[in-house]
């Protein structure tokens, strides 16, 4: 039996009850790196092979054989061999009679390739497994990051219905358009603007289709510097509306671009300031005008003198400075009534007005004393003038409540560098002419 089991290629030890060796193959000394049999027969000859716990194990395992509580164990144990080095062995045991007696049979394997193959698995199987770790928790972050471009998608969904609905509801007209200048898209106000019931109809327009062609160059010209240069725009023009009336207009351009920055087009938002510039006239001759007669008011007439009196200085051209004062327009209002007294005033304004130039400058000094400034004027001119005036305003037929209403003016003249330098002195020079055409008995034109 001994060289048959020496041949064999798994170790073979034979043990007692106290683990004594009884027996070792020629494999089994070939694993723990003895020469011979006889250290490992020595009485606690295993134990210089097998650490304290694993001696445990294979004691137990060999007393639970030879109780008969099992018929056969496996066991896998790390021995130290001869030259310390470690190897692992499979220990299959099972119940044997040897000698006549009970022992225990056990054949020894190297596990070490086992192990090593078990352990690279088992690596390989912890590399799955993180990687499994990994895998999922790049799932979840995908996951995560799914949600969030979700979120971000719902957001950029919201987003962009909240910008349609501002866009459908501004009361501006806006509109963009790609870098032929055709609009792409725009809202319901921008259509209107053009006499459109539908945005739809806009779109591929050009500013060429819309608008005349001067407006048209302009906006060309203007739309090619801002895609040159990049950035917004704002600008204001006047273009002519659907039914035809001139609109001024504030354009806010800014440049579109695509997510790589190259510009696509250009975005514009149009304000109406039509009504303001109305009201900014309406306010600014509220502050510059007599609001009874229209003529400009002191402070606007003595701004336009002194800019007028500067221009004649600087050019070395003539003007001559009038002052007019209605003649017992006390008695007007006395006999007539206020009413009528204020119909007179419009009418001397209206018919002044009428017969000046363009650059002479009429304003209601107070009551029913009025000034001019006749620039380009010496005062020879400005007294056939001023005669023409006086005698055409006594022609006037004023109707009042007790019939027709006439009356007369007096009018005082002082010509730039002849009678004063300033507006000041020129009027006050002018003002004592006045004095002296009223004291000669009114109805009559005096030079300074
Ligand atoms: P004189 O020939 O010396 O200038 O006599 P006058 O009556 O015109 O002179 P005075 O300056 O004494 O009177 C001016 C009058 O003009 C007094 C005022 O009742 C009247 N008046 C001043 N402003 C207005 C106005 O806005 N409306 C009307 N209806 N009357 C005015
Ligand atoms: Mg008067
Ligand atoms: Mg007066």
């Amino acid at each position: 039996m001994g060289a048959l089991i020496d041949r064999l290629l798994n170790g073979v030890l034979i043990v007692d009850s106290t683990l004594r060796p009884l027996y070792a193959n020629r494999e089994l000394l070939r694993l723990l790196g003895l020469p011979d049999a006889e250290p490992l027969l020595q009485p606690g000859g295993l134990g210089r092979f097998l650490p304290e716990d694993n001696r445990q194990i294979l004691l137990d395992m060999t007393n639970r054989l030879l109780s008969r509580q099992s018929l056969r164990a496996t066991q896998r144990l790390e021995v130290v061999r001869a030259d310390k080095s470690t190897l692992w062995l499979d220990f299959s045991a099972a119940l044997a009679r040897w000698a006549d007696r009970d022992v225990v049979q056990i054949a020894v394997l190297d596990a070490t390739e086992r192990v090593t193959h078990e352990s690279e698995l088992e690596f390989n199987r912890a590399q799955l497994e993180n990687q499994a770790v990994e895998l999922v928790a790049l799932a979840e972050d995908l996951n995560a990051e799914r949600e969030q471009l979700e979120a971000a998608r719902q957001d950029a969904d919201e987003g962009q219905r909240f910008l349609q609905t501002l866009i459908a509801t501004i009361p501006n007209p806006f509109f963009h358009q790609d870098l032929e200048g055709k609009v792409r898209g725009c809202n319901a106000a921008f259509a209107a603007l053009h006499g459109r019931v539908h945005r739809t109809d806009l779109f591929g327009l050009a500013v060429r289709d819309l608008s005349d062609p001067a407006f048209a160059s302009r906006t060309e010209k203007l739309d090619a510097e801002l895609l040159a240069k990049g950035g917004n725009v704002f600008y204001e023009a006047v273009s002519v509306d659907a039914e035809g009336r001139a609109r001024t207009m504030i354009y806010n351009k800014a440049v579109l671009t695509d997510a790589a920055g190259q510009a696509v087009g250009l975005v514009a938002v149009i304000t109406d300031i039509t009504e303001q510039k109305r009201m900014e006239e309406a306010l600014r001759r509220l502050a510059t005008t007599d609001p009874l007669t229209g003529a400009l008011n002191r402070r606007a007439f003595m701004d336009a003198a002194r800019r007028d009196l500067a221009l004649a200085q600087r050019h070395g051209e003539p003007l001559t400075v009038a002052l007019a004062d209605i003649d017992h327009f006390k008695r007007v209002n006395d006999l007539h009534g206020h009413a009528t007294g204020d119909e007179a005033l419009k009418q001397f304004v209206g018919t002044v007005q009428g017969a000046l130039r363009a650059s002479d400058v009429l304003g209601r000094m107070g009551g029913e004393e009025f000034a001019l400034i006749l620039p380009h004027t010496a005062l020879a001119s400005a007294m056939l003038l001023a005669e023409r005036l006086r005698q055409t305003l006594a022609t006037l037929r004023v109707r009042g409540p007790s019939g027709e209403v006439d009356f007369t003016v007096s009018i005082g003249l002082a010509e730039l560098g002849t009678h004063g330098t300033t507006i000041d002195t020129l009027l006050q020079a002018a003002d004592e002419a006045l004095y002296r055409a009223k004291s000669a008995g009114r109805n009559r034109v005096i030079a300074a």
